[in-house]
């Protein structure tokens, strides 16, 4: 819900203008799309996991930020039959990432609008620059939906960047004993003979890459943790192993509601499939998603996204460090608060490693160079460094009150790297941009980032 920054439209038609095919993010130049800034998505999906065959009408609301005779959503494979804008039938034609609406009408500059597309096929994943794989993720009772950072079009229409951030409402129908989970509160379920659909709704603004609607024949306890309502669904298998470590959930919410302010939503809770082929967990909103049974130290990291990536969300990809950096600082801080090693002697240990060993100093955090390198080892572990270095030449005290104000200046909104170096200034009065650029944006090649 916070306008996308639009490059100039590309073809002027009148008043009214082709909406942009991304918002100009150099990292991924057609994600997302200019010319309006949707406010809601209710997604109404049939899955029938036997066969991989999804069946789905999505309904959206916008406004136009522009006069525009045509825009752009972003969807990846899927088979449109028909869209309409306002009610009224719509033209559209696919290219590549993008589908092209062009209203019966053009929409006017500041109006609302909205749209409808009805779409069926076979959900894929997409592969990353990086080699993994996000989107929707078959597995071999239902499908592990990660978003992060190009999967949303693989199973809904969307403007698939960070900075439009909705609200969203889920309608999943599975077959009778399958379980669907969404983001947010589940507002009810209705069961058929043959079908159950969960209803599902996240009303606190979401980005496109925290959505899910994980599938599967799950295990589901629901309870309530630090006083939000908490639904935890666990794939049957694992739920012995999954149990001590779930049992924390509530202790570290606790935690990260003292030291970085509230809890920003309605609701919490985790998802634990198996989906071996993934390799990772995903800070979905509300309910972290797992891959596997998560150790304590990810569940930590994952909680703490909450606040820091789902919460406070990055501008534009390259400052991902303010996700991953914050995140992985708070493991270390779990650690040391569970009584293992202090985030100090954390820091200590990774400071140690030589500049020569260029794979774990480089590329500096805030300055990943390409999106090969978006998730690399340094944007976590030197990105947490860097806030550990900050809390020692601050003080805890200090450094604590910047990362709550961080959090209440930008709640459910964007933030980019430079805004946080002048927030760290502020509450601090010190000079740090000398400091933190170095901890941030300097490749190491003759010396490492300063002591505190
Ligand atoms: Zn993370």
């Amino acid at each position: 819900m916070v306008a996308a920054v639009a490059p100039a439209p590309a073809i002027a038609d009148g008043r009214f203008v082709h909406g942009s095919a991304g918002v100009g993010d150099p990292f991924f130049p057609r994600a997302g799309n200019g010319g309006y800034d949707v406010s809601h998505y209710r997604l109404a999906l049939r899955y029938t996991p036997a066969g991989n065959r999804l069946r789905a009408t999505a309904a959206i609301k916008a406004v136009a930020t522009e006069g525009l005779s045509r825009f752009d959503l972003d969807l990846r494979g899927l088979r449109v039959s028909s869209v309409s804008v306002d009610a009224d039938p719509a033209d559209f034609r696919r290219r590549g990432q993008e589908l092209l609406v062009t209203p019966r009408r053009p929409l006017p500059g500041g109006e609302p609008f909205k749209v409808r597309v009805r779409y069926r096929g076979s959900p894929r994943p997409v592969i990353d620059p990086d080699g993994s794989k996000d989107g929707w993720i078959p597995t071999n009772d239902g499908a592990f939906v990660a978003d992060e950072p190009q999967g949303a079009p693989t199973w809904f229409p969307c403007d698939d960047h960070p900075t439009d951030k909705a609200t969203y409402e889920f309608r999943v129908t599975v077959p009778a004993g399958v379980v669907a989970v969404a983001n947010g509160k589940l507002k009810y379920r209705i069961r058929g003979r043959r079908h159950t659909t969960f209803v599902w709704r996240e009303g606190s603004p979401m980005a496109t890459y925290l959505a899910t609607a994980t599938i599967g024949r799950f295990e589901v306890s629901r309870s309530r943790a630090d006083g939000s309502p908490s639904y935890v669904a666990v794939a049957p298998a694992r739920t012995a192993a999954a149990a001590p470590v779930l049992a924390k959930l509530p202790a570290i919410l606790r935690l990260w509601g003292r030291k970085f302010g509230d809890y920003p939503f309605a609701a919490t809770g985790a998802i634990v499939d198996h989906a071996p082929s993934v390799g990772y967990a995903l800070e979905t909103q509300t309910r972290p998603l797992f891959d596997t049974v998560p150790d304590q130290a990810t569940l930590a990291h994952e909680l703490a996204h909450q606040w820091f990536g789902d919460d406070v969300t990055p501008r534009r990809w390259r400052d991902i460090w303010l996700n991953e950096g914050f995140a992985t600082w708070a493991e270390w801080y779990w650690a040391q608060h569970t009584g293992g090693r202090s985030t100090g002697a954390v820091f200590d240990a990774l400071y140690a490693v030589g500049r020569g060993d260029t794979a774990f100093w480089n590329p500096p955090p805030a300055d990943p160079g390409k999106p090969e390198n978006l998730f690399d080892g340094t944007i976590y572990e030197r990105g947490g460094m860097a806030l550990e270095a900050l809390r020692q030449k601050v003080g805890a005290k200090v450094f604590f009150r910047i990362l709550r104000d961080w959090v209440s200046m930008h709640r459910y909104g964007n933030a980019s790297t430079r805004q946080f170096i002048d927030l760290a200034e502020l509450d601090s009065g010190m000079d740090l941009r000398g400091f933190l650029r170095a901890w941030l944006y300097r490749p190491i090649q003759r010396g490492k980032p300063p002591l505190p």
